[in-house]
């Protein structure tokens, strides 16, 4: 498959209508003042299934065929983007399988099943829910979604993109947090084709910089990952990967990397200022504005607020730490 384009986005968008909300962008009036610009935050915490990941299994899922459609769809993932799948795979009447690891949280592994898909438990490890998935894909022949290296899913989160220009025409920087890459490549393709002059800048974890260190390395590699409050940036960029990396090596100009102390104080922020639950992966720039003097970021800064998806005593833990 050929790399996407914008005019995969704006058709990717089209595909949205009825599945996918476009999500209110606010000004952030305590994060504008510390920076003297005006601070936009997208609000992808209020998408259906409480992230971004639903636009891009929806524009995956509706450029399959008739035939493909009627075998169902297989994914394996950590939350967000099984729960993406099996809202998307219901709307539109398809079965669909969601492979996990024993790892993944019981509160997220009931999401996936409320939504309706069937739950496929194996193994201790994402690799090894990732071996179940290739089985099964083979024994009943089930299309699978991907969550990040695939041209339509990245198409679908860079509607975005397009949405965040729509509503601030003049951004001047935006932070987009990255883990496999989709959400950065298609926001950097949608920013980036319409406006080359925006500059954009990654956040990545500390605890699980796998994309930055493989645009340094120039090849895939793994990293060992460890615990952190912005679980839904875990995971690797795959060894095959194909399109993401790539992407956001070409789209990003700076990257940064934060640590678990400026993940938390941006949730909290977002509870104290917006009254938002916003997850740990979520809140990584709103944290880093907050936390660190990035420079001159010119008058309109964008951050994506990516997710809701929290495990409530962590999450009430780590806010309750810092506001009380
Ligand atoms: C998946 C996800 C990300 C990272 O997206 P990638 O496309 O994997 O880089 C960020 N935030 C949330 C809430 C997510 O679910």
């Amino acid at each position: 498959m050929r790399e996407p384009a914008l005019h995969d986005i704006l058709a990717a968008r089209k595909r949205m209508h009825g599945v996918a909300v476009r999500t209110p962008q606010i000004e952030s009036p305590a994060l504008s003042r510390k920076l003297g610009a005006r601070v936009l935050i997208k609000l992808e915490s209020l998408q259906r299934t409480g992230a971004f990941k639903v636009r891009g299994a929806t524009n995956r899922i509706k450029s399959f065929t008739p035939e493909q459609r009627a075998a169902g769809v297989i994914t394996f993932s950590t939350g967000n983007h099984g729960k993406a799948v099996a809202y998307v795979a219901g709307r539109l009447g398809l079965h669909a399988v969601v492979c996990l690891s024993e790892h993944v949280p019981a509160y997220r592994v009931e999401r996936v099943r409320e939504l309706g898909a069937e739950v496929v438990v194996k193994g201790k490890t994402q690799d090894e829910a990732e071996q179940e998935y290739y089985r099964l894909i083979a024994q009943r022949g089930l299309q699978p979604v991907v969550p990040f290296d695939d041209p339509f899913v990245i198409a679908g989160q860079g509607t975005i993109g397009l949405e965040m220009l729509e509503d601030e025409p003049a951004l001047d920087t935006v932070l987009v947090q990255l883990s496999g890459g989709g959400l950065g490549a298609g926001v950097g393709l949608a920013l980036k084709t319409i406006n080359p002059q925006i500059r954009l800048i990654g956040v990545s974890i500390e605890r699980s910089p796998a994309l930055l260190e493989c645009i340094k390395a120039g090849r895939p590699i793994e990293l060992e990952e460890h615990e952190t409050l912005a679980d839904s940036l875990l995971g690797g960029v795959g060894m095959e990967n194909r399109y993401t990396v790539e992407l956001v090596r070409r789209y990003f100009d700076d990257h940064i990397v934060v640590d678990e102390s400026e993940v938390a104080l941006g949730m909290s922020y977002m509870l104290r200022e917006h009254s938002l639950v916003v997850e740990g992966a979520g809140a990584v720039a709103i944290g880093a504005l907050l936390y660190r003097d990035l420079g001159n970021l010119g008058n309109a800064i964008g951050v994506i607020a990516s997710g809701s998806a929290v495990d409530i005593p962590v999450y009430l833990e780590t806010v309750s730490r810092l506001l009380l």
